[in-house]
């Protein structure tokens, strides 16, 4: 969104983002890098980030170091969305337009190009570029541009997540012993997952906070 720089310009060096994930990694911390560009998304991958936001130039190679890797990809198609409707209304303008139509045509096709490499996918929107509160669309568009299978969007945005952040073992899935963090919709979200846009029930942590 800045002004004057190319989308795909590099902001660290590797042995910058060598250190700060070494660093991280002794306070028992994890790194996600915000990175559209191929060279970026590759610096932190090799530097052992645990996941790459956004990741709208991801090209072949990226995607096999990913995979080797375990390295998740966060696609945040949610917030390449709302800066391609910005940039077609005329609300975003020159050359901040063009990048953020560059980087919407780029993350269709990079999510694909991870998913043929059997990069982990965890569900994330880079909340701020949209509304808060409407994370649940990112899974429909997962479907739609992506071509996930429904159920492969919907284990991304639960174990997906629950691994990238090492919580797998208290969230992620309906286990004795974990979390009760439970949703629900009125519908089969595998006949149409549009429906995960309407919650109906929701439990956090045996709790219940929504009920139809
Ligand atoms: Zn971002």
């Amino acid at each position: 969104m800045s002004e004057g720089d190319a989308v795909g310009a590099t902001q660290y060096s590797f042995e910058e983002l060598k250190a700060l994930v070494d660093e991280a990694n002794k306070l028992e911390r994890k790194v996600a890098a915000h990175a559209h560009g191929t060279e970026g998304i590759k610096l932190a991958v090799k530097a052992g980030v645990s996941s790459i936001e956004h990741g709208s130039f991801l090209d072949e190679e990226g995607a096999k170091m990913m995979a080797d890797r375990g390295t998740y990809l966060v696609p945040t198609l949610s917030a390449v969305e709302t800066v391609e409707k910005a940039a077609k209304s005329g609300v975003l303008k020159g050359l901040r337009a063009e990048k953020a139509l560059a980087a919407a045509a780029g993350a269709r096709n990079a999510l694909k190009i991870a998913l043929a490499n059997h990069v982990p996918i965890a569900m994330g929107t880079d909340a701020g570029v949209g509304a808060h509160g409407t994370n649940m669309h990112e899974l429909p568009l997962m479907v739609e541009w992506g071509g996930m299978k429904p159920l492969d969007a919907i284990t991304a945005a639960t174990m997906g997540g629950a691994r990238l952040l090492g919580w797998d073992k208290r969230i992620g899935s309906i286990t004795a012993g974990k979390y009760a963090d439970i949703v629900a919709v009125p519908t089969d979200p595998l006949a149409d997952i549009h429906v995960l846009e309407h919650v109906s029930f929701v439990m956090k942590n045996g709790v219940v906070y929504k009920q139809p």
